[in-house]
């Protein structure tokens, strides 16, 4: 028998882009079924599921602003690119039998539900896939301090961030042949190495609520259920 989850519930950030594929933007849904067949097979080790996604794929604000539109309008289209992406996720998920909510911190009920914490909670007992949408609702703010916000209101045990490599390298892997992959590091190491892991506020969010961060490869096959048992490569942050 395969050794249990280590974790009881944990929030898998994914940015936008890891859902795009080969594509220059939007969504590639060969990637999104890849990732949410992922999804289940972690769902079913019998760990609580839920998800932050990014909207980079789509919009982003601050790259808007630099062609002169106002930041905050530009960060609010931002967030309803991550309603788009976590829809389209939604929909992925219940194609592989899960049950899912979306819940969006802006609300626009006719789309989804809004953002209830202790209903969110609740969800994820009863074995639903929580998405969180719309970041933290406010313009100026990410979707990973979103990631690291939410997995503190639902005291997840550990934050995963699903990148496109096996985890925190000293430089760029796909640029540098010598990078160096850390098994684990603390959250003080990132801030002061000024690591490319999460942005500072989420890191500091996490540190302050003492939630582990762990970093690897979303397009591996395996890896997130790996990574579940303490098996595979990743990085972990604590
Ligand atoms: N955003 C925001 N507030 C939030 C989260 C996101 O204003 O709390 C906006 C911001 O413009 C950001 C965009 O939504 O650039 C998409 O999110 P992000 O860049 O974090 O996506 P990712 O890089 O993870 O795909």
């Amino acid at each position: 028998m395969p050794p249990s989850p280590r974790y009881r519930r944990v929030l898998l950030k994914l940015s936008g882009e890891g859902l795009m594929g080969n594509r220059e933007y939007g969504l590639d849904p060969a990637m999104v079924t890849m990732v949410a067949q992922e999804i289940k097979t972690v769902h079913e080790m019998g760990v609580q599921v839920c998800l932050v996604i990014g909207g980079g794929n789509i919009f982003r604000g601050v790259s808007a602003a630099a062609s002169g539109m106002d930041r905050a309008s530009g960060d609010y289209m931002g967030m309803l690119a991550t309603v788009i992406n976590s829809l389209a996720m939604q929909s992925a998920l219940e194609r592989q039998g899960l049950q899912t909510r979306v819940q969006s911190a802006i609300p626009m009920t006719t789309v989804c539900e809004p953002y209830i914490r202790r209903r969110a909670a609740r969800h994820m007992e009863k074995g639903r896939v929580v998405i969180f949408a719309a970041g933290t609702g406010n313009p100026f703010f990410t979707t990973d301090t979103a990631a690291a916000l939410r997995a503190a209101e639902m005291s997840v045990d550990a934050m995963l961030k699903g990148t496109q490599v096996d985890g925190v390298y000293s430089s760029d892997p796909k640029k540098d042949k010598t990078a160096k992959r850390y098994d684990s590091l603390t959250y003080m190491d990132v801030l002061q190495r000024d690591l490319q892991v999460m942005d500072a506020s989420a890191i500091s969010l996490a540190r302050e609520n003492r939630i582990p961060i762990i970093v690897f490869d979303i397009h591996k096959p395996g890896a997130f259920a790996a990574t579940m048992r303490g098996e595979g490569t990743f990085t972990i942050i604590r």
